[in-house]
């Protein structure tokens, strides 16, 4: 049976992926720049491998150009320019990439550069404009051909007239309707924020005219107002240059630029991955806690560039939870630049390149604590709690990862200990960790259970968060020692005579028990003879897995 190929309504079906796939209209701009970019780095790629064309890097620029008045915006570039054949090919074929085409066959030379693959870009110029005509001049070629559309209706191609090779991209902007407002794509202001935001490492000066004032000659207090031609984009960003090149001070620039945070950066991580996954990322870890970072409105994330063009404002997939402090951005190759959200999340690449930030974070931390300790004191104030929770979510499953980050304060001169400090100085004969949980440290200090505990010598490790005593429990042991509420029944400290002790008083005073249970019937579950006290009467302990504070913070919490 012959096949038959599908038929599709063209009209619907460009609607239908201009509005799926993008959800800002603003990214027009993205997309026409990046082809603009990459039609220039065409040129580039050539000139490597013919003698004959030589690639000056002045001649080579992108420029922008709003008219208001016709409501026309211009999108020129001097980069390779299109024949007849490949305006056909290029922008009459969905989802064909003249770019991928040249990636391709060009494997040799690295064309990575080269931003374009799916071959949509280009029609997300439809959101705001009703027609889109190209000029173009093929680099070799004599003849100018112009493309124009309405986007619904098909296309046209005609001869036209241009001098210098390249394309101009020419827009007509819609018209204000009541609903939704385009005027703001003619705006200086606001071409020059879109550029910024998007496509300020484009490696090619972006140039539009730009109104300034500026003090009239001859005249006093007088101002004009002129147009100059502006290069909109800083090109080079940061993350790609050299570590030894860069000063403490230019990455806190780059912080406060980025607005971060309004604080200064307590460390940074400059990464250059160039194994399974290449990427450049530059992290950041604050110095305060977000005023909204342990509510539900903060959004963890990364920023995230596909070859300098910004994909993504918070890549939020980038970043485990108990790392959500993290600020920074990450440039990859790798990615594709039109990937949509939810093919995002899904992405190999992007898979890799999260699970390597998130041991990079985890071995920066543990140097922190081992060479800064006070920095890190500072920043475990600010987000250990975040880093203690992780233990508590998923089942513990990031335990072995999180447990060596964690601080507790402990009785010995009340200061923060890691666990394994507290295990490295146990007494030998001491068999749990022990821990004490409260509202306050003054508090827990007061408790008559402390007093037996720290009258043996060893230490205690007051928890005053209340998720410390979840988080432990998550953790059960730490080498191999378990952790132990002082208020717990059992202290493994008595010694077998002890035991044997307290068995006999407990019989000799059973009737006395029994009618105080009788007393405190509904607040107690049981009156027992206890060895731990020394200069108090009388202590409350519990007997289960949970300590009586758990319970307390249980039972406050909302079913
Ligand atoms: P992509 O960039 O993913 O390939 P686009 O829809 O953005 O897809 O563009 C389709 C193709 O049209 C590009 O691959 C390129 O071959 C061609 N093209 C678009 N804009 C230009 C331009 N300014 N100069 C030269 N070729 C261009
Ligand atoms: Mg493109």
């Amino acid at each position: 049976m012959a096949k038959k190929q599908f038929k599709a309504e063209s009209k619907r079906l460009l609607d239908m992926m201009i509005n799926s796939i993008y959800t800002q209209r603003e990214i027009f701009l993205r997309e026409l720049i990046s082809n603009a970019s990459d039609a220039i780095d065409k040129i580039y790629y050539k000139a490597l491998t013919d003698d004959n064309l030589v690639f000056n890097k002045d001649d080579y620029f992108i420029k922008i150009t709003p008219d208001k008045e016709k409501r026309i915006l211009t999108i020129s570039d001097t980069g390779i320019g299109m024949t007849k054949e490949e305006l056909e090919n290029n922008l009459g074929v969905i989802a064909k990439s003249g770019s991928l085409a040249f990636k391709t066959e060009n494997e040799a030379k690295d064309g990575h550069n080269i931003i374009g693959q799916f071959g949509v870009g280009f029609y997300s110029a439809f959101m705001v404009a009703d027609v889109v005509t190209v000029i173009t001049k093929a680099l070799g070629s004599d003849e100018a051909y112009k493309w124009e559309s309405k986007g619904s209706d098909g296309y046209t191609i005609t001869s036209a007239e241009k001098d210098s090779i390249g394309t101009d991209i020419i827009l007509k902007i819609k018209d204000n309707t009541e609903d939704d407002q385009y005027d703001e794509f003619l705006e200086e202001y606001r071409l020059r924020s879109i550029i910024k935001k998007y496509s300020d490492f484009i490696r090619y000066p972006i140039k539009m005219d730009v109104t300034t004032s500026r003090p009239k000659e001859g005249a006093d207090n007088e101002f004009e107002e002129v147009q100059e031609e502006q290069t909109i984009n800083s090109m080079v960003p940061i993350w790609r240059k050299n570590k030894d090149e860069l000063t403490e001070e230019d990455y806190e620039n780059f912080y406060t630029e980025k607005r971060y945070g309004f604080d200064k950066p307590l460390k940074h991580v400059h990464i250059k991955a160039d194994g399974a996954v290449v990427y450049n990322a530059i992290l950041f870890i604050p110095e305060h806690t977000p005023f909204d970072y342990y509510t539900k409105e903060y959004e963890k994330g990364l920023e995230l560039y596909s070859n300098g063009v910004l994909i993504m404002e918070k890549c939020g997939d980038l970043l485990p939870d108990y790392f959500s402090f993290v600020k920074g951005m990450v440039d990859s190759e790798d990615l594709s630049l039109n990937i949509s959200r939810e093919m995002l999340q899904h992405d190999r690449q992007l898979t890799l390149i999260a699970k390597n930030i998130k041991s990079k974070i985890k071995s920066t931390l543990q140097s922190m604590l081992k060479d800064e300790r006070e920095k890190y004191e500072k920043f475990y104030e600010a987000f250990g709690r975040g880093l203690k929770f992780g233990v508590y979510n998923e089942y513990g499953a990031n335990k072995d990862l999180l447990q060596d980050l964690l601080l507790f304060t402990s009785s010995k001169e009340k200061k923060l200990v890691t666990l394994d400090e507290y295990v490295s100085r146990m007494p030998e004969d001491q068999k749990y960790i022990y821990y004490a949980a409260g509202e306050s440290i003054e508090r827990l200090e007061k408790l008559p259970q402390t007093e037996l505990v720290l009258d043996k010598g060893y230490e205690i490790l007051y928890f005053t968060d209340d998720v410390d005593e979840f988080a432990i429990k998550m953790l059960m042991k730490y080498k191999d020692k378990e952790f132990k509420s002082v208020s717990s029944g059992d202290l493994g400290i008595e010694s077998e005579a002890e035991k044997k002790e307290s068995e006999a008083e407990e019989n000799e005073n059973k009737e006395l028990f029994k009618a105080m249970e009788g007393y405190l019937e509904g607040k107690v579950t049981a009156v027992k003879a206890s060895k731990r006290l020394k200069s108090h009467p009388v202590c409350l302990s519990s007997e289960g897995e949970l300590s009586i504070e758990m319970e307390k913070i249980l039972k406050a919490m909302p079913n």
